[in-house]
């Protein structure tokens, strides 16, 4: 009796002291106004100083921009218990500090969406928040909610009043709900800020990957798109995902919110956002058929982030600092191998052949040795991947996916096919896990002492040094052929020599002999390869489509716009039949035609093929 009652007491006392320390906030979205705006209520933990300083993320995680969501904040204001106001002054954008702050008991203040803002520079949208109160609600919280210094690490409840028909979806726990409001509790301000939230008249599916319930979420204001053909369409997928990854994965729920829109997004961009347990995914509205590829390639990418970062990252992420950010040095890690895993876990269980799955990996060796700086240390990158190496960035998801599929090849080399990168990230997973970050300093020296110390050397080599890496070498241990450069049998498109100019055009300079066939002229500026628009910005992705999808003997339809000085252009549809000739092209990978007995070993343990 005496225990028990001691024990009830602890818990009183633990219980008050919690209660103290969390920080409550109060959404109502009944109230939002024609202006996309909402009225947040926010009540502190108790508080024992003069001042308080409030806080709106400069940045968050995963965006690599500074957005300073402090300036969608308006009309600030603090009470006493009385209902007075206390004073406040707003030290610059994101941060406000509160005087008599052992008075406060609650501050109001009115935040603004990010979809309908006039406020530069535009948000991109899945980072941001649309208040649109007769449709849907996209909740990013840092937009909303901002944290009290020194309590950013303490609990927090979010209640939300919603219009009965609306349905929120999130990874959020949800505490209670009826129909009229939902709460739901976040254990520190990363976790809040992390969770997303979609309110709107639902439409959602569910299915489960291994332990993980995955839930989809659409917005599509015209009903094209709708989220049981997506889950029916996507379901290979996500077997495929679980059986990669196999095994528990580190998150109960996983929310897919997407947000499709009828008009142009301010930000004249597509794309989604990864968060720990969730993605927010803002493309126009088309049609199931047509939205399915961009989703599947979305999905693809981003549900592979529940290992990295959820499940595996440094104190930089685990700890953010939403004002000053530090970056991590392993966006090698972070996003390069979700990025190699998206394509290599299609190869690897049968959605896409082989022979794609080298289309796709020559593509990124392409733009990672041509169009971007391919000597530059990759955890510089990492480090400045926010100021100094700011264009760079869309390297990780080139050469950071190549660093993983050497490190994957190297891995299974050393090991006699035994041991990949799926293992390595599976053990670190569970040597770390979501609570437990590493060192970012120590990661590299873990990893070699788990697996071989070469593996501390290609680090050396070829993420912390500019090394270029030698595909040749890393994709030979699977027998799989690498050149620079190779001469190769490819049907020819135009016949010309082109000027392709900055304003896009493409203009004929000299035709050569199939151009004679088709009756090209010189100065014809080039419209369209058989039906497909091009210009000088698209030529060589069209030109790759082209060689691929065309046969010897195929007839060919350019269209030209043809005019001279002072007549009117007009356009004239040419058509030859094409026939096969040499090119030089770049980064070519074959099979190897003659591979060895532990080749096709390696290969099989690489591919499952
Ligand atoms: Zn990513």
């Amino acid at each position: 009796m005496y225990f028990t009652l001691i024990i009830t007491l602890c818990f009183n006392i633990n219980f008050l002291v919690s209660q103290e320390s969390i920080t409550k906030v109060f959404i109502d979205l009944n109230k939002a106004s024609a202006e996309h705006k909402l009225n947040i209520e926010v009540f502190p933990p108790q508080l024992n100083t003069p001042s308080i300083k409030y806080f709106f993320p400069k940045i968050v995680p995963g965006t690599y921009t500074i957005n300073n969501f402090g300036r969608f904040i308006s009309d600030f204001k603090a009470y006493d218990s009385g209902g007075n106001e206390l004073a406040v002054n707003r030290i610059d954008t994101n941060i406000w500090e509160i005087q008599n702050a052992d008075k406060l008991v609650k501050i109001t203040y009115t935040a603004e969406d990010t979809y309908n803002s006039e406020s530069i520079p535009t948000v991109f949208e899945p980072t941001g928040t649309c208040i649109d109160s007769a449709k849907i609600f996209m909740l990013n919280n840092f937009t909303l909610t901002g944290y009290f210094d020194g309590y950013k690490d303490f609990p927090y409840t979010l209640t939300i009043t919603k219009p009965i028909e609306f349905y929120g979806s999130t990874s959020l726990n949800l505490l209670s709900s009826d129909n009229y409001t939902d709460i739901y509790s976040a254990k520190n301000y990363f976790e809040l800020h992390d969770n997303p939230l979609m309110y709107s008249i639902p439409d959602t599916a569910s299915l489960m990957v291994n332990n993980t319930k995955v839930l989809l979420s659409i917005y599509s204001p015209n009903k094209k798109v709708t989220s049981s053909y997506l889950v029916k369409h996507t379901q290979d997928l996500f077997e495929a995902q679980g059986k990669y990854l196999g095994g528990n994965l580190p998150a109960d729920k996983y929310s897919i919110l997407v947000y499709l829109s009828d008009k142009p997004f301010r930000s004249r961009s597509a794309g989604a956002l990864e968060h720990f347990s969730s993605t927010t995914f803002c493309y126009p509205e088309t049609s199931n058929e047509e939205f399915l590829q961009p989703f599947r390639d979305v999905v693809a990418h981003e549900f592979f982030h529940i290992v990295t970062p959820l499940g595996i990252h440094s104190e930089e992420i685990g700890n953010f600092d939403f004002i000053n950010p530090v970056m991590s040095k392993h966006l090698w890690l972070y996003e390069g191998s979700t990025e190699y895993y998206s394509v290599h876990a299609q190869v690897k269980y049968g959605l896409i052949s082989m022979g794609k799955f080298f289309d796709k990996i020559r593509s990124k060796v392409i733009v990672s040795t041509l169009y971007l700086n391919d000597t530059l240390p990759f955890t510089e990158l990492s480090k400045g991947a926010l100021d100094k190496y700011k264009f760079q960035y869309y390297n990780v998801y080139q050469k950071g996916a190549l660093i993983n599929m050497c490190l994957d090849l190297y891995l299974l080399e050393l090991s006699g096919g035994k041991y990949g990168l799926q293992n390595l990230k599976k053990e670190l997973g569970e040597k770390f896990g979501p609570e437990k970050p590493f060192n970012d300093e120590e990661l590299f020296d873990i990893i070699a002492a788990m697996t071989y110390p070469e593996i501390r050397e290609f680090f050396r080599m070829y993420v912390e040094g500019g090394n270029k890496i030698p595909y040749k070498q890393f994709l030979g241990y699977a027998g799989i052929d690498f050149y620079d450069k190779k001469k190769v049998m490819v049907p020819v498109m135009i016949g010309a020599t082109l000027e392709l100019n900055e304003s896009g055009e493409i203009k004929v300079l000299e035709v050569n002999e199939f151009g004679k066939k088709l009756n090209l002229k010189k100065g014809d500026l080039i419209l369209s390869v058989n039906g497909f628009d091009i210009n000088a910005h698209n030529f060589n992705y069209a030109a790759e489509y082209f060689e691929k999808n065309t046969k010897d003997g195929d007839e060919v339809t350019v269209t030209v716009s043809r005019g001279s000085k002072g007549s009117v252009s007009v356009n004239k549809v040419l058509k030859a039949k094409t026939y096969l000739v040499e090119k030089e092209k770049n980064s070519i990978i074959l099979p190897a035609e003659n591979p060895t007995e532990k080749q096709l070993m390696i290969r099989k343990a690489w591919l499952n093929q």
